[in-house]
């Protein structure tokens, strides 16, 4: 199979794309940013300062001023002029994340698809949610509504393992309802947004309604503190979840945060496993094993667990590491030299602390790539639920198999974890499901889907510490940036 060609060699320095423009920042510290799979510098990101940040705010709050009062229908026509811009630069944009990123040309693909169904929800979302209520006569002769009104100009912070997607479970949104936007992409991985950025320009969305600054943690701290920023969304680590919901709270912000999570993967003794194991491969070693939702505790309930064990080590063993530009490739790198030493600590942490290294991922062969940050698929068998590797997020490869006998010890176990973001049930009972699902405190579930993500249309939930705030991302968030107004009215005369 072909290696697909890289969209270009090198991004060169980035810039900040504010009010319409892209602009270089007054910092001039710049950081490198790789391709992962090559350890190659491909671009330089700014790493942006005070005065960089006030420039891109101030761009979003004189956007507000006209965005808001824009007529929803001319709104949506940008959002659709986005969407059809995205869908020409699909695969282009898919393979700037596979370079950036490390993950395969498929599973970018699948980034950048969902990314488009959040635009095509905002959409939607426009013409329903935003349309407000009524009440008539309330009492005698008094009639009540309820509207929607965009509250101004937020934050975006993201990760680095969905680039370009997780910042669009919000931006679309705010474009649909007249909220402006200043974005702060990862740093690791910032060129798949800075891409975009070219295509609010080409669909000439008016100057200032979304805005990108660059950098690191500085920039998130100054946008959350900034006096004409109104509030924050924030997709990424616990740790640096909890603080940007303080920060937000110490300055009377609003604060949207989806933060890590560790997630069981439970099978049931009557679970198909010729079917589900394919689905359970895609659910660990996915992206590397580096999404929120990637199954990290493989769940054996009863005596299911020879089978599974021998059939899910077969089938990780069998994954083919390399660039995710040549499609023959089922796993890429992770995505820094700083993850990979981060995931070989827990390894070792695992074998230290007793479990059985049963399929090891830390010098894997990848004859093309010697230089990339690779780790192979790696499974630790005989965890138990207190084990660093089974409580702590490693955000990588690593399968740990836990035993349990009953499904109540499993359901125990996963509500015991400080996280809830996603539960995994295989199982062929539906009583068995539906106990799972009504008893699992995590706020995505799947039953027999390794990889239970909520399309557009649902909130992108979280419970426990792997979210704080109220409203979630996606259709949720547009109650995030509105205020309701509740207009109780009577006519006189
Ligand atoms: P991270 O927490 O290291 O960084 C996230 C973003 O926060 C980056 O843009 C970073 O520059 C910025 N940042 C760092 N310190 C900050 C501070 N003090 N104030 C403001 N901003 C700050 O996360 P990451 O490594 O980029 O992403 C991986 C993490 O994201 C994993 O824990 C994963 O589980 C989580 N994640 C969660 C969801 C979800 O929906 N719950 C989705 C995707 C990823």
């Amino acid at each position: 199979m072909a290696v697909l060609p890289e969209v270009r060699k090198s991004y060169g320095r980035l810039k900040n794309y504010v009010d319409g423009e892209f602009i270089t920042p007054t910092t001039e510290k710049y950081d490198p940013v790789y391709n992962p799979a090559k350890d190659e510098v491909i671009a330089e990101v700014p790493m942006c300062v005070k005065e960089d940040v006030d420039s891109a705010v101030e761009a979003a709050v004189n956007a507000f001023e006209e965005w808001k009062e824009v007529p929803v229908t001319t709104r949506v026509r940008y959002l659709f002029e986005l969407k059809n811009a995205l869908e020409k630069k699909f695969e282009e944009l898919s393979r700037v994340t596979t370079q950036n990123h490390g993950k395969i040309i498929d599973e970018a693909r699948g980034e950048m698809r969902r990314l488009i169904e959040n635009v095509e929800t905002a959409i939607a979302i426009a013409y329903t949610l935003f349309k407000g209520e009524r009440l008539d006569q309330i009492a005698t002769g008094i009639d009540e509504e309820l509207v929607r009104e965009p509250v101004g100009a937020f934050a975006v912070i993201g990760p680095f393992n969905f680039p370009a997607l997780a910042p669009f479970w919000y931006i679309p949104y705010a474009m649909a309802v007249g909220a402006t936007l200043v974005v702060k992409p990862s740093e690791i991985c910032p060129i798949p947004m800075s891409e975009i950025c070219s295509i609010f320009d080409e669909i000439n969305l008016p100057p200032g309604v979304v805005n990108i600054v660059h950098g690191g943690k500085e920039v998130g701290e100054e946008l959350i503190k900034h006096p004409d920023i109104k509030g924050v969304t924030f997709v990424g680590s616990t740790p640096v979840g909890r603080a940007v919901y303080k920060l937000a709270g110490e300055y009377g912000k609003r604060a949207l945060v989806q933060a890590g999570a560790k997630n069981f993967v439970v099978v049931m003794p009557d679970a198909n496993l010729d079917k589900a194991i394919p689905n359970m491969i895609a659910s660990f070693y996915g992206n590397s094993g580096q999404r929120c939702l990637a199954g990290s505790n493989l769940v054996a309930v009863g005596d299911i667990y020879e089978e599974l064990k021998k059939k899910f080590v077969e089938a990780a063993s069998k994954l083919k590491l390399g660039y995710g530009l040549d499609e023959s490739v089922g796993m890429g790198p992770v995505v820094s030299r700083k993850a990979k030493e981060r995931i070989l600590w827990f390894i070792e942490k695992g074998i230290e602390e007793g479990a059985k290294l049963i399929l090891d991922g830390r010098n894997p062969k990848v004859p093309d790539y010697p230089n990339g940050y690779f780790v192979g698929p790696t499974v630790f068998d005989d965890v138990t639920p207190d084990m660093t590797i089974a409580k702590e997020e490693i955000f990588g490869p690593v399968a740990s198999i836990i035993r349990f006998d009953t499904l109540d010890d499993a359901i125990e176990a996963i509500n015991k974890s400080k996280y809830g973001n996603a539960a995994v049930i295989y199982t062929a009972s539906g009583a068995a499901e539906r106990k799972f699902t009504r008893s699992v405190k995590c706020g995505n579930v799947g039953v027999n889907i390794g990889i239970p993500a909520p399309m557009a249309f649902f909130p992108f939930a979280g419970m426990k510490e792997s979210f704080f705030g109220v409203l979630h991302g996606q259709i949720d968030c547009v109650d995030f940036f509105a205020d309701r107004k509740v207009i109780i009215k009577r006519w006189l005369g």
